[in-house]
């Protein structure tokens, strides 16, 4: 009765499986402590070039857990959840080694949203987002302040993008922003106070959607993490929440939503449009995926794509383990061919989703690999400008130029 059901988990499925299967043995286990621990890789030299201005990036999701309720009830849990289910990920020491140029770092309360499933509008979603931002600064200033700092602005990102990777004062500009409207707790009036604790990019709606626009499922293992009305479109708060986002220099992700509200945001704004984190329906037939038509529209209005580097939602494969077993970055170097076919390659950047519990191609697990990516794209595309535009200059052009209040 219920075709491709049986190799997909129910949320509730899932926690109690990882609880019952794994539970406090796991944790509370040297076994875990084996996990972490590795012989440290070599130094290597830092990339001068461009390497990567990433859009979308789940930096700090496995410490956030830690302090959810669920986190804190049960404090195994986010070392499972990292460990066993969060396959690729990033290290801000081996990301400063390899040279990446920016990280946009994103924000959304993972088990709430999932698990806990809060009355909407949740009146705690601000506040849980402020403290990720707070837990992200602390982190920047306490743990890694020898490879990352915070940008709170686009000038502040154009100062440190200007220090060369040679010298020692570099550091890798880091950018707030926030996944899923939701964490608005819908109050117009913190899309001010986000932008003033700088963040540069909002996407609209995320796994469910919470009132502001219908959303598409983009995990395999959650059949249930989608809209039940995909058609909804934008609500009108949702028709408020973008005017507002506009008018105080937040950016417009409109990765996560349905083909229907991805038609009403893009008809509603009137300034350029980012998808940080998106594939493409012709390649990969997901609800999550842009259409044609869509990715068209959001180039010719200024707008860029940024391509996620999961294999699964790029592609066509039968399950997220085919995926696992068989996607590579031949998957994301096809899906950049097929837009820069499309709309042209200044439109075209990357977002890659790492540590946000994606399935990662084979061939790169952490996001400091980001090299095999430019060594395949520059075998393809034959031109290094070309393939530094594609992985950093574009989103760090489109920042610049649309990050922030300031009339154009
Ligand atoms: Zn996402």
């Amino acid at each position: 009765m219920r075709e491709g059901a049986r190799q997909q988990l129910s949320r509730r499925q899932f926690v109690s499986r990882a609880l019952g299967t794994l539970g406090g043995a796991l944790f509370s286990s040297p076994l875990l402590g084996l996990l972490s621990c590795g012989v440290p890789p070599p130094l290597t030299n830092r990339n001068t070039r461009r390497v990567l201005a990433d859009l979308h990036v789940h930096s700090m999701i496995n410490e956030w857990n830690k302090q959810t309720a669920l986190g804190v009830r049960y404090p195994g849990v986010a070392g499972i959840a990292g460990k066993m289910f969060n396959a690729s990920g990033m290290d801000w020491k081996k990301c400063y080694d390899a040279g990446v140029d920016l990280l946009c770092v994103t924000h959304f309360n993972v088990f709430d949203e999932w698990l806990s499933m809060p009355t909407d509008p949740d009146p705690e979603a601000a506040r849980k987002t402020y403290m990720m931002m707070d837990q992200l600064e602390a982190h920047l200033r306490d743990k890694v302040s020898q490879y990352a700092t915070l940008a709170m602005n686009a000038d502040e990102m154009k100062t440190l993008l200007s220090v060369s990777k040679d010298t020692s004062e570099w550091r890798i500009p880091v950018v707030h922003t926030v996944e899923g409207g939701h964490a608005l707790g819908g109050d117009l009036s913190v899309v001010e106070e986000f932008a003033k604790r700088g963040t540069a990019i909002m996407t609209v709606t995320h796994f469910f959607n919470k009132g502001i626009a219908s959303s598409a499922n983009s995990f395999p293992y959650f059949p249930d993490a989608n809209s039940p009305w995909p058609h909804q479109g934008l609500s009108e708060f949702g028709k408020r929440v973008i005017s507002e986002m506009e008018e105080h220099g937040i950016i417009v992700d409109i990765t996560h939503a349905t083909t229907t509200s991805v038609d009403q945001i893009l008809q509603h704004t009137t300034k350029p449009v980012l998808a940080t984190h998106t594939s493409s329906r012709s390649l990969g037939d997901h609800p999550y995926s842009l259409v044609d038509e869509h990715i068209e529209e959001i180039a010719a209005g200024g707008g860029l794509i940024g391509i996620l580097i999961d294999p699964y939602l790029l592609s066509n494969y039968s399950s997220a383990s085919e995926a696992e077993e068989h996607g590579t970055l031949r998957d994301v170097v096809r899906t950049i061919e097929y837009l820069v076919k499309l709309v042209g390659h200044k439109c075209v950047a990357i977002g890659s989703d790492f540590g946000g519990f994606i399935t990662p191609p084979k061939d790169m697990k952490r996001l400091s690999q980001i090299g095999k990516l430019r060594e395949m794209m520059r075998r393809e595309f034959q031109s290094e400008t070309f393939v530094d535009d594609i992985l950093a200059n574009n989103a760090i052009e489109f920042l610049q130029e649309n990050w922030g209040a300031k009339s154009k």
